[in-house]
Parts: C-alpha cells; structure tokens; sequence
C-alpha cells in the first residue's frame, strides 16, 4: 500500500466517509501548505493528550484539575438523569439553558438490525450510573430519553427500557421521552431552545 492509499484508508473508517470522500481529503491535504499537514497532524496528537471522558457524564472535555466536567458539577438537580446519543446534542440541550440536571451520553444508537451490543455504547456506564444515582443521597427520581426521532432513535429508546426495567423496579424511578412535538427526524443537536422548552415540558 502506497502512503496514498494509506492516508485514504485512515479517512475511509470515519463515520459516514466513503472512498470518494476520503480520496478528496487526501487530495485537498496534498495541495495544501505543508505547514497545513504539519499542523494538522499536531493537532491531532494533542487532542488526545488534552481531551479527556467526562467520568460522569463520559463527554469529551478540555482537560484541566478534575475528572468530572464543568456541566457535572454545576448540575443543580441530580434527581434526574437525560440521556442523549452524542456530545453535540449535549452541547446544544446545555447552552439551550432549558435543562438543569445530569446528563449521560450514550455514545451512539442502537442498530435496528445488529442483535449483539457490541457497538461503542456505553449501556454496561449506565446501568452503573443509574445504580449510583439511585444509592445517592438526592436519589434519582427521572431518566429522561432524549434522542432524535428517527427509526433507530425509537429502537433505542425501547431497548434501553428493557435495559432499565430491572433497576427501575427495585429504585421506583420514572422513565420518560421527550414529547413529540417536534417532527419527525428531527435532530436533537440542532434543534432550537424553544423546539427543546417545550418537548421538556411535555415529556411523558
Ligand atoms: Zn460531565
């Protein structure tokens, strides 16, 4: 393998990038600036060196003294834990300003067709979470599952109940979905604070 065969096999394993796609970066890279390439390449070993998981909610944030991000520990209510697929549906509910509890962040959705959880979600986090909330002093009260509405958003949330059912028994806590005022397809990170507000309001 020639390195630009290598190069566009690296592009090809990010989400959603096919062979044509990858063979475009690889050629945008070589027509750029070799400081581009240099920077570029720095850039991305730093990210992994000043980026770490949120221990809590398990989001990507900017490293500084602690293991739990800012969003955690300025939480006022930790009676009540949203669940979300990514980091930028996160990103959009926080600066949306329509939330003031715990979040968890999946890490993706469950496929419609795979039958085993091999995927890079982190269902075996959760259940410790919702397990740990539900100990805590300001026991957990509300799990509140806000994926996009599509297909695979559904399945998810359907099979994340089952996952659930056991420790919602044995804790009493409820399990909620954002109310379907917003149209179908809908993508949690892009919707707007009111879109947000008012499916809050009306979960059930
Ligand atoms: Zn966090």
């Amino acid at each position: 393998m020639n390195s630009i065969e290598k190069l566009t096999e690296y592009f090809r394993k990010f989400p959603g990038i096919g062979e044509r796609q990858a063979g475009r970066f690889v050629s945008y890279i070589l027509h750029a600036p070799e400081s581009y390439a240099r920077e570029l390449s720095q850039t991305i070993l730093a990210i992994k060196n000043t980026v770490i998981e949120c221990a809590e909610c398990h989001r990507f944030f900017e490293k500084n003294h602690s293991a739990i991000c800012q969003y955690c520990t300025k939480a006022e209510d930790t009676t009540h834990l949203l669940i979300i697929e990514k980091d930028s549906d996160l990103e959009n509910i926080h600066h949306a300003r329509v939330y003031t509890g715990k979040y968890f962040v999946l890490g993706g959705l469950i496929p419609i067709l795979e039958k085993k959880s091999s995927y890079f979600i982190r269902i075996d986090q959760l259940l410790k979470t919702v397990e740990e909330r539900s100990l805590s002093e300001k026991k957990l009260t509300e799990v509140i599952f806000s994926f996009s509405l599509t297909p695979q958003g559904l399945h998810t949330e359907n099979r994340l109940k089952d996952t659930l059912s056991l420790l919602q028994k044995k804790y009493g806590f409820t399990l909620t979905s954002l109310g379907r005022g917003v149209s179908t397809g809908a993508d949690i990170e892009y919707l707007d604070p009111d879109t947000l507000k008012n499916a809050l309001e009306s979960r059930r």
